[in-house]
Parts: structure tokens; C-alpha cells; sequence
């Protein structure tokens, strides 16, 4: 069976939540939950053909409520994220001269969508081939949640081809908006909860990052990487870098950046390589988007306890999230995150993985 399907509980508001399995039968399985379109496992053979988790997650659907409705801030284990992914600053824009006001974080930015966005709803789950891994996942935000202004209808298609995930968005509105849309996966392909990820080599196709302020939000302009400590053009092993001095380095506690991937935004190209020496396992990521942003977990602090039990500690996950820029809608240099009425958003994202 490519996609087997079990109930994973039930929200305090009654709705119950799935959880299905993708298996192409080529050793990679990914488990995914209707609770926030959430990737919540993902199994992948390492060298010596043992299969680890290489998804940081929660065993219930008890530990995804508690975290996304966390008043501290969630860690958005394997979520979509949007309607606005990343920070958007002053939790404010303006589009077709009428300003829109977004719930603030406590350092006043819109961060992930705001509370009760897409990563806390129940979507619908389809199987629109039944042959094939393949789940589609879709749901509806209304006119005014979380403060933006249009309809919106969103879906996600989580595909297994052998061993190679594929992600694709698809969104429309009824109204002008701005989207940006993310899954929000943290990998450590040693498994989750075997320790930090410090070890793994790490590569991104990105000549330039976006540099931000002391509230991680983009000071406009887009910096070279050369000559700084963000620079992973080469194979990097990732501590070597996290505990550089260097400004932009400190604000974010280490690596936590949107990197402006080389080429042409739309095309998929091949945007960041991960590896595990221990385990031998890689992940290589392709995307149609603009940037990724890279994040060293530097906020997880102990306080989530995941699948196998263990608790999640700094440096414990590496997120790639593959993204518009941040902070867009207020931007007029970034590229445009508006979505009209009769234009459909698509966005493609391929998560490979390998062994070496
Ligand atoms: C952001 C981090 C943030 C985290 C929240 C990441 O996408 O880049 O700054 O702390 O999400 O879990």
C-alpha cells in the first residue's frame, strides 16, 4: 500500500486528525499528519541499511497542540507555514494603499503566520492517485485571519518517488494578499533525538544571504557571503561555524538566515546538501523558491520532548525552509510575495535522500 491511513486523535475542538504513511517501497517512509499539513516522521537507511528518524517530531497529537499553541512560541516541528512564513516586521504592510495590521510577536513582528494560523489547522486529506504515495492536503483561510486581508485556499502535495519527497504548494485568493508558504521540517539525519547536528556537512548554492536587524528583520539590502562565516558554498561541517563572533551570527544565536539561492527563482535548481558522516545519510534539497532559510534549531532549549523521548536541545534539528524572503510585502526590492485574484501560486520543493 502506498498510503495507509490511522487516526492520530482528536483537536479540543472535536475535529479528528490523521496520520498518513507514504511508502514507495524504496526504504524512505514519510508520516504525515492532517494537523497542520505536518510532516511528523521520516524513516531513511543509513549506510549499513539501518533506518533512523530523521525528522524531529512529537509521538501524539497531545505534543503538536501544546507546542503550537505554546504563548512562548512554537518550534513548528515538520508544519506548513504560512500565510506569511518568516517575519514580516512591525506585523503591518501595505498593499493597494490600505494598510493591514498582523498579530505581533513580543518583539512586534509577525513571525510564521501568528498564533492559530495554517500550521494549527485540520486540512482535508485526498488521494487523488491511489496507485501512488502521494497526499493532498488542502484548506480554506478566511478573509481577515491572522489580520490579511482575502480568501485563501491553499494545498499541499506531499509526493514519494522512490526516495525523493516532493513538495508542492498551490494557493489562490479572492482578493489581493500576500502568501509565503514553508514546511518547516527540522532534520538530523543521525536520527531525531540522537544529539546535535553540529557534525553534519552542510553546502548552499547561495552567493548572498539577507542580513537583518537585532529583530531578525531584513535591513534591505542583499550581502555577499564571502569573506563572513554564512558562507557554506563549499562543504561546511556546521560547528565550525554556529559559535563565530561575527554580528549577524550573535542576533541569531548561530545560523538561523535566508540565503538567496543562486539562479532563477521558478526554476527548480539545487539549493542546499546535507550530510551525516556517522550514518552516511544525505538529504540534497531542490526548490522553485527564491531563498532557504537555514536555521541551527538555536531556540530549541529542552523544553519539547520528541518521538523517541528525548528532549530537543539547542543545535538539536537543522531546519531548511525553502521561502520568499522575509519580510516581502514591506520590501519593494525582494521579490513580490502579492497574490491576485485568477493567478494561482505554485511553488515546488524535492528533499532527496541518499547514503554515502
Ligand atoms: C526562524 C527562527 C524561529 C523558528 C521558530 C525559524 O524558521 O527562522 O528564527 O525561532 O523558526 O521555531
Amino acid at each position: 500500500m502506498p498510503v495507509t491511513t490511522e487516526p492520530f486523535g482528536t483537536t479540543p475542538a472535536g475535529e479528528p486528525v490523521d496520520r498518513c504513511v507514504l511508502d514507495d517501497g524504496a526504504g524512505v517512509t514519510v508520516a504525515l499528519l492532517t494537523y497542520g499539513a505536518t510532516v511528523q516522521a521520516v524513516h531513511a537507511p543509513g549506510r549499513h541499511g539501518t533506518t533512523a528518524n530523521v525528522a524531529l517530531g512529537f509521538a501524539d497529537l497531545d505534543g503538536y497542540l501544546k507546542d503550537t499553541t505554546d504563548p512562548d512560541g512554537s518550534a513548528y516541528l515538520g508544519a506548513t507555514v504560512g500565510r506569511y512564513a518568516n517575519r514580516i516586521g512591525g506585523a503591518a504592510f501595505e498593499l493597494d494603499g490600505t494598510r493591514y495590521e498582523l498579530p505581533a510577536d513580543p518583539d512586534g513582528n509577525l513571525l510564521h503566520g501568528g498564533p492559530g494560523a495554517l500550521h494549527t489547522k485540520v486540512w482535508q486529506a485526498e488521494l487523488p492517485d491511489p496507485d501512488a504515495a502521494v497526499v493532498r492536503l488542502s484548506t480554506v483561510s478566511s478573509d481577515g485571519e491572522q489580520g490579511f486581508p482575502g480568501t485563501l485556499t491553499v494545498a499541499v502535495t506531499f509526493r514519494l518517488t522512490g526516495t525523493e519527497l516532493s513538495i508542492q504548494f498551490e494557493a489562490t485568493t479572492d482578493a489581493p494578499t500576500v502568501v509565503n508558504l514553508t514546511n518547516h521540517t527540522y532534520w538530523n539525519l543521525a536520527g531525531e533525538g540522537s544529539g546535535d547536528v553540529l557534525d553534519h556537512i552542510a553546502q548552499v548554492a547561495a552567493e548572498r544571504y539577507v542580513p537583518v536587524d537585532e529583530a531578525m528583520i531584513p535591513l534591505g539590502e542583499l550581502a555577499p557571503v564571502e569573506g563572513t562565516p554564512l558562507d557554506l558554498r563549499a562543504d561546511t561541517v556546521l560547528g565550525t561555524r554556529v559559535r563565530e563572533g561575527h554580528e549577524q551570527l550573535v542576533r541569531a544565536r548561530g545560523l538561523d538566515f535566508t540565503y538567496v539561492i543562486d539562479g532563477e527563482p521558478g526554476t527548480l535548481r539545487e539549493a542546499a546538501a546535507i550530510a551525516d558522516p556517522s550514518s552516511g545519510r544525505t538529504l540534497t534539497l531542490s526548490t522553485t523558491e527564491p531563498g532557504v532559510q537555514l536555521y541551527t534549531g538555536n531556540f530549541l532549549d529542552g523544553s519539547l520532548v520528541g518521538t523517541s523521548g528525548r528532549m530537543y536541545r539547542m543545535g538539536d534539528g537543522l531546519a531548511l525552509e525553502p521561502q520568499h524572503l522575509p519580510d516581502s510585502p514591506n520590501q519593494p526590492a525582494f521579490p513580490t510575495t502579492v497574490l491576485r485574484p485568477g493567478e494561482t501560486l505554485r511553488s515546488t520543493s524535492v528533499y532527496a535522500f541518499g547514503v554515502i
